[in-house]
């Protein structure tokens, strides 16, 4: 089976026309290595007209969307993979309720759906930044002063950003997630998470960045009301007026999955051409997630 390349939609409608298509794509996606039994671990199957697999040894029948993030999809996988392939594609802001009136479901339906993509779009964490880092931090949410410097306005989210950057100074990989506040205790977690030892990081003169310097290769300079940073700092904008956009209110909850979906396809804008069977692919290794972990607000 051919793996979907590309991001035109006519192709895409053409390739994806029934339920049935994208049962085969999911099937082939999840069993291509091989198959073992969730009740008995034996590895023989009967593949069912559906592309369900029948175990030949307890008879357990399991779908092709069983235990991904597909599972018990309300709507179909149709409107489904068609959901997936706007989220991946796409380099406009798409609301719940644009979804909704796109694919002739609920906004609620719309919106746990896409949260559920988004919970695929998180990044593994295996592959840490380790060239030319810079960090900062911004707010989302609450009135817009335009004032640089850190605020403290406790109604405001607060979220630190890293970039990599190529030796031409190009955005290359971006990863932004919330804090409590800006102490070295919270600025530590995207560090944890996406920035490698080897990193050469650049961060402005705050002074929660200093105790990190122990383990990161870390220098401080004046931000210069942010000249110095001009590509983070586009980014920041960027990823502002997206969430500002598209979403009419954020909660402290979700904000973390706006940011992965932002930054999922911002590290991918070079590999475009896979970016729907790499979406694909992570819905269907990921884990089933319950509505409750999801609906909040
Ligand atoms: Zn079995």
């Amino acid at each position: 089976m051919d793996l979907f390349t590309g991001q035109n939609l006519l192709e895409f409608t053409e390739r994806f026309k029934t339920d049935k298509n994208c049962k085969e794509y999911l099937a082939h996606l999840k069993w291509e290595q091989e198959f073992v039994c969730l009740k008995c671990k034996h590895s023989k199957s009967q593949i069912r007209k559906d592309f369900s697999r029948t175990c030949n040894s307890c008879s357990h029948t399991e779908t092709a969307s069983a235990n991904t993030l597909f599972h018990k999809v309300k709507f179909g996988l149709r409107k489904a993979f068609f959901i997936c392939f706007e989220m991946s594609t796409t380099t406009k802001s798409l609301s719940a309720s644009y979804m909704g009136v796109r694919f002739g479901v609920t906004d609620k339906t719309a919106r746990l759906f896409m949260h559920k993509v988004r919970e695929a779009m998180k990044s593994s964490e295996n592959h840490p930044m380790d060239g030319i880092v810079h960090i900062d931090e911004f707010v989302i949410g609450g009135k817009e002063v335009g004032k640089v410097g850190r605020s403290y306005n406790s109604k405001k989210k607060k979220i630190v950003t890293s970039i990599e950057l190529t030796d031409k100074g190009k955005v290359k990989r971006m990863y932004a997630l919330k804090i409590d506040n800006y102490s070295a205790k919270e600025l530590e977690i995207i560090f944890d998470k996406h920035i490698d030892k080897n990193a050469v990081i650049t961060t402005d003169k705050w002074k929660g960045y200093r105790p990190l310097s122990k383990d990161y290769n870390i220098t401080q300079i004046e931000s210069n009301k942010g000249k110095n940073f001009m590509a983070l700092h586009t980014m920041i904008h960027q990823v502002k007026s997206w969430i500002r956009t598209t979403f009419s209110s954020v909660s402290d909850f979700n904000i973390n999955r706006y940011l992965d979906e932002f930054c999922y396809r911002i590290n991918r804008s070079q590999s475009k051409k896979n970016i729907f069977n790499n979406l694909i692919v992570r819905m269907v290794k990921a884990d089933k997630i319950y509505q409750a972990k999801i609906i909040c607000s």
